[in-house]
């Protein structure tokens, strides 16, 4: 226990917060990188708190994320949070067993769920996420080449136009774009509340990092990096994506030429 604290004290000012498509994944593909979350296993074994955020839903990270994780020491999983559905599904690790919480405040109604349904009923390219608990996705089918991806990107544009008509007339729902698909979600559920929770999480721990690096390949990813920000905490966005973001007023790092997973990969393994 005593060194399992001082392990942790080592590097309690600091936290790392990484967006999951496109930043631990090649994002076409879907293909897990594994020199990023051999990195990732490093900085938690270093006692660095670590937090996963993401639009996805918990199950998917759990098939296809987490069994890529070395897991021969389950105390290194005490410091990892991981937030999914913007927020809106938190899950943490209690003596290596994974603990989930649903946020009921976020949880979308029935009615629009199954209206989203049909938008993408009977499709070739798309088709609706049932495993998703708190929120509605629709979500086209993996690309196996960029030339394919930006076929589908055009798709994505037209359900995302449909989405907004959707939930028109209800302004506490919300719809957001993402590389791959369209999702419906609560006013209340972002990747801010995502940060917000894992805020939340360090503190009930004892811990309150001062320093936070945000790694986000999407422009919803910003509301990670800004939440922290509103809150004084000093932040540094690593911007891995290709698309453009607007101007903030903390640190935004591009790196250059490379994108998304293959770029995390080599700012991390400069981080010791
Ligand atoms: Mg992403």
């Amino acid at each position: 226990m005593i060194a399992s604290n001082m392990k942790q004290s080592k590097h309690i000012e600091k936290a790392f917060l990484f967006d999951i498509d496109g930043v631990l994944t090649e994002p076409f593909s879907r293909q897990v990188n594994q020199n990023v979350i051999n990195s990732i296993t490093r900085l938690l074994k270093s006692g660095y708190s670590v937090c996963l955020f993401s639009g996805r839903d918990q199950s998917w990270v759990e098939q296809r994320v987490l069994p890529r994780f070395d897991s021969s020491d389950s105390s290194v999983f005490d410091l990892f949070f991981l937030s999914f559905e913007y927020g809106g599904v938190n899950c943490m690790f209690k003596n290596g067993l994974l603990l989930t919480t649903v946020d009921k405040e976020v949880i979308i109604s029935l009615e629009i769920k199954n209206k989203a349904r049909d938008l993408v009923r009977g499709s070739q390219d798309a088709f609706f996420d049932e495993k998703k608990k708190t929120m509605a996705t629709l979500e086209m089918y993996e690309a196996s080449n960029p030339e394919e991806a930006a076929i589908k990107s055009k798709g994505v544009d037209e359900l995302y136009e449909k989405a907004k008509k959707l939930i028109a007339d209800r302004p506490y729902l919300k719809a957001y774009r993402t590389t791959l698909d369209v999702d419906i979600l609560h006013e209340k559920a972002s990747k801010g509340k995502c940060a917000s929770d894992f805020l939340n999480f360090l503190n009930e721990k004892g811990l309150f990092p001062k320093e936070f690096d945000v790694f986000g390949d999407s422009p919803t990813d910003i509301e990670a990096a800004e939440e922290l920000y509103k809150r004084g905490l000093a932040v540094k966005f690593y911007y891995l994506g290709e698309r453009e973001i607007s101007d903030v007023d903390f640190e935004v790092i591009r790196p250059k030429g490379d994108f998304y997973d293959i770029a995390a990969e080599s700012i991390l393994s400069q981080i010791k």
